[in-house]
């Protein structure tokens, strides 16, 4: 033992005469503070850790204390090999197996080098399933007026046969022999100082408690069994391309009392040239003939009847002098908002059509045109 060691009473902000308690107190407030998992910012807090760990072993322990007291470190064989062989436990690992208790800190998860993380605890939780994703395709025009659709998903539910057991009946579910039905396992190791006691979840069992002798026919003691469903999905008008419905409960469903998970239901609308959206607007490129685009005339545009729910076309006049690139706006007749009322317009954009081929007739008319233009 190195004669530099601080003084076990020191490091844990003790007086010599401190109780029982005192120590404990003070030990937990320290490992709390300076353990790795928590102290994420202090470089040297597994150093500190791991001196308060070695002072609370010796200072917790009557024989190891009063041997301390008389004779200093070189009284007190210590050996925290054994302790930190699985790296530090985790705090909860830790205060579990000291003071039975869960830590605050580092939440469920932060077993350490344990790495059982299917801890029993007092209030258990109800499992809750997967998600499933899928997707379903639907034109312009359904996304646009909204559409009721049929989707055939496959998903896990419990197996009828064994109502979820996974056994081939009741009395084939017996105790973990492992664990004893506990589905901990609890290993005591001896060292120079002590007990130390190390909990995990038991893996014979997966920490059930419960092991199954005769599995299920049907299921062969998976518990579940896949079913094919179909799920009804009401698609809600102005709904976007890539976005995903959820409905909920339609995901897996791992067993009886399971929250069952939810299906997320990618949207894929197909194109229609005629309309392009952008947001809540739509726009429709329409050709305008020469003609009409100088004199003025009609034109015959696609649009949504959103009285009859379906596409449809009508007719726009077109002014004199209409020039390529125009947009003329058409209120309402564009997408519905999801939340809120109302919807965007549609503008219709105007290509003018330049003849590629056209006749001496019409060359010499045209010729006489710019003539008069001049
Ligand atoms: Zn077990
Ligand atoms: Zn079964």
């Amino acid at each position: 033992m190195s004669s530099n060691k601080r003084d076990y009473y020191e490091v844990l902000g003790v007086s010599k005469d401190a109780s029982t308690n005192d120590i404990k107190l003070a030990y937990r407030r320290l490992a709390r503070k300076f353990h790795p998992d928590v102290n994420k910012t202090d470089p040297n807090a597994k150093e500190k850790f791991i001196e308060i760990q070695e002072a609370y072993e010796v200072l917790s322990d009557d024989n190891k204390r009063r041997n301390y007291d008389r004779f200093g470190h070189s009284g007190v064989q210590i050996d925290m090999s054994d302790f930190f062989s699985g790296g530090i436990p985790g705090i909860d690992e830790l205060f579990q197996s000291i003071f039975g208790e869960f830590s605050p800190f580092g939440g469920f998860n932060s077993f350490g080098g344990f790495g059982s993380r299917s801890r029993r605890r007092t209030a258990p939780r109800r499992e809750v399933g997967q998600d499933i994703e899928d997707h379903v395709e639907i034109s312009f025009e359904e996304a646009m007026f909204g559409v009721k659709k049929d989707v055939q998903i496959e998903r896990y539910t419990p197996c009828d046969e064994c109502e979820g057991t996974g056994a081939e009946d009741p009395s084939s579910v017996i105790n973990c022999p492992e664990c004893q039905g506990t589905g901990r396992i609890r290993k005591m190791t001896q060292s120079g100082f002590g007990t130390i006691i190390r909990e995990s979840g038991c893996y014979t069992c997966n920490g059930t408690g419960q092991v199954i002798e005769k599995k299920c026919k049907v299921c062969d003691g998976s518990k579940v069994v896949p079913e094919k469903k179909t799920i009804h999905v009401s698609i809600p008008e102005g709904v976007e391309n890539g976005v995903h419905l959820k409905v909920q409960g339609a995901g897996h469903v791992p067993s009886t009392n399971a929250i069952p998970g939810d299906l997320y239901l990618g949207i894929r609308i197909t194109d229609n040239e005629n309309f392009i959206r952008r947001g809540n607007d739509l726009y429709t490129p329409v050709n305008v003939d020469i003609v009409s685009a100088i004199i003025g005339g009609k034109i015959t545009v696609p649009t949504l009847d959103y009285k009859e729910k379906k596409l449809t076309e009508r007719e726009l006049p077109i002014p004199a002098g209409t020039q390529p690139g125009t947009e003329f706006r058409v209120k309402n007749r564009g997408v519905s908002y999801i939340h809120g009322r109302g919807r965007g317009d549609q503008y219709v954009v105007v290509n003018i059509e330049i003849p590629k081929k056209i006749s001496e007739k019409q060359k010499e008319l045209l010729l006489k045109f710019q003539e008069l233009n001049k």
